[in-house]
């Protein structure tokens, strides 16, 4: 039997990774051997059907198995359509978390011939030894049924078996443990049906091991509580610091298990943190199943901060029970506790999940269709959801995109503006003024707000602070790896005062810019930047 089982990607990123095919296919040669030829394929949601058909025939295959997510369930139907015309007799099939939550629907494909919902391992290896003792698709699609796996020590892992050389790939997806205990019910996680499960520790041992010997830079770990079992999160983090101190690792975690020891631990390693917290209002969480403590998060939230620690937050608008105002509320208070990014997501209903069970009761009104979004609630207007929606993204741009932490509070401050506001003020203004310098338009949108306020020295002050960190992220971002000799990356840029006085005094401690009015004097100059061993260095070119 000759497989192709397909990832679709969003785009190319070092989260690239066929992980859940290759959970497959490891599986399968472990239970078939050379019987089985299976080739795992990488395609992006960028590219037109017919090409990703050309793709998958090339290696004439007779079975072929997509994994599907909401976000590529069309490309998928769509290549699956184009496959059968060229080929009637190939054997289509789905699996994955989009096929799980809508097994009927996806089902009702003319291409689809079968649908394996749930955790595939198991119930691949049992599909094709039916289908190799000549089982029709037709059968399989009547009997297949989810089997859960007890245990996670009993799979081949495909990174130490072969299966996924990480030569191929630039970051890694990792997995050590499946399922969640939360039931959140916007979540299909809380759907899973076997509990926790985890992989042993020396088989992490060992894959940690290998992720260090490849060079390879990032490993997302999918987890999504990589911290619920806080011995084991402890043991691995001890691991990683011990055998591979230089790769950058990204976690989902929940607050509430986060002590000193844990912060101090994440401190040790390379890695970023990314924290749901959806809203800040208990009463609105309840409605999904969640709840939620304030004082104690921002007590957790504190110490990954003293620590030093890089974390984001999740937040959704469009709950049932919030509202606009709410949503605000909840975005400022996310703000407050100094995140190094926030993304803001709009409430999906997806099927398969216990919302989509409760949405007709909760009068929310959602897309049919992927992406499923809330349109409205009887607490959340459209205008109002339209309206949460350009905070988002005001947000995701001036703030993550815009690399705005160094700088937000201090400017904040000043205006006198919550980051809502700001946000909301924001988006309307980069759809009046494109330009593709981000740092510039930072600049000039937070210029009009001094302007504004008839406080154009501020201002000046401002645009100096927030083209020094601007520019200077850039420059270190473009920084070329250790191996590459070219020049390190610099940039001529303007100043209304002298940035190394600037920085001088925002190190030894004035950091409001009531302050720095008084202690700078203004000092028109350009300067270059550059990047020297890691830091950066000025350069002044011109003093008038
Ligand atoms: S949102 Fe997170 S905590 Fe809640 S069920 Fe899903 S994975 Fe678990």
């Amino acid at each position: 039997m000759k497989l192709v089982l397909t990832a679709i990607h969003i785009k190319a990123s070092p989260r690239a990774m066929p992980l859940g095919p290759a959970m497959c296919a490891a599986v399968l040669r472990r239970a078939f051997g050379e019987e089985i030829q299976t080739r795992i394929l990488d395609l992006f949601l960028d590219q037109p059907a017919v090409e990703c058909a050309d793709r998958i025939l090339e290696s004439d295959p007779d079975h072929v198995g997509f994994s599907m997510y909401v976000w590529n369930r069309g490309l998928t139907l769509e290549i699956a359509s184009v496959l059968k015309q060229r080929r009637p007799g190939l054997v289509i099939f789905a699996g994955g978390p989009e096929a799980t939550a809508d097994q009927a629907g996806v089902l009702a494909d003319p291409a689809m011939d079968f649908v394996l919902a749930g955790e595939g391992e198991e119930l691949i290896v049992e599909t094709v030894g039916r289908l190799l003792k000549g089982a029709t698709p037709q059968e399989i699609a009547a009997s297949a049924r989810p089997i859960p796996l007890k245990d996670l020590a009993t799979l081949p892992s495909p990174f130490l078996d072969g299966t996924l050389r990480l030569a191929d790939y630039s970051g890694a997806l990792w997995e050590l443990s499946r399922g969640c205990p939360f039931t959140c019910d916007f979540c299909f996680e809380s759907r899973g049906a076997a509990g926790i499960r985890r992989v042993p520790l020396d088989r992490v041992e060992a894959e940690l091991d290998l992720f260090a010997a490849s060079g390879i830079r990032e490993v997302f770990v999918l987890d999504p509580t990589f911290n619920y079992h806080k011995a084991t999160a402890k043991q691995v983090l001890q691991l990683i610091a011990v055998r591979a101190p230089d790769i950058h690792f990204f976690f989902e975690i929940r607050s509430e298990f986060i002590d000193r020891e844990m912060a101090g631990l994440f401190a040790g390693i390379r890695c970023s943190l990314q924290i749901g917290l959806q809203s800040a209002h208990d009463e609105v969480l309840r409605n999904i199943g969640r709840s939620f403590d304030p004082a104690d998060f921002e007590a957790k939230i504190l110490l990954l901060h003293n620590a030093d620690v890089t974390y984001g937050f999740d937040l959704i608008y469009g709950l049932p029970g919030d509202s606009l105002e709410g949503f605000r509320a909840s975005l400022d208070f996310a703000m407050s506790l100094v995140p190094n990014h926030l993304d803001v997501f709009c409430l999906s209903v997806f099927p398969g999940t216990r919302l989509a069970e409760t949405a007709p009761a909760l009068n929310l009104e959602h897309e049919a269709c992927n992406p499923y979004q809330v349109i409205a609630s009887p607490t959340f207007s459209r205008e109002n959801i339209a309206l949460a929606a350009r905070i988002a993204h005001g947000c995701d741009v001036f703030y993550n995109h815009g690399k705005a932490v160094p700088w937000f509070d201090i400017i904040m401050e000043a205006l006198e503006m919550s980051p809502s506001e700001v946000f909301e003020r924001f988006a309307p203004w980069l759809e009046s003024h494109p330009s593709e310098d981000l740092t510039q338009t930072q600049r000039d949108f937070i210029g009009s707000l001094f302007e504004e306020r008839g406080n154009s020295l501020m201002g000046s002050i401002a645009a100096d602070i927030i083209s020094y960190f601007g520019y200077s992220a850039e420059l270190m971002d473009a920084r070329p790896m250790e191996s590459d000799r070219q020049d390190p990356p610099s940039r001529r840029v303007a100043f209304n005062h002298d940035p190394v006085d600037l920085l001088a005094q925002m190190q030894a401690g004035t950091i409001s810019l009531e302050e720095l009015v008084f202690s700078l004097p203004g000092k028109a100059c350009d300067v270059v930047l550059s990047v020297n061993d890691g830091t950066i260095g000025i350069q002044a070119l011109h003093v008038p």
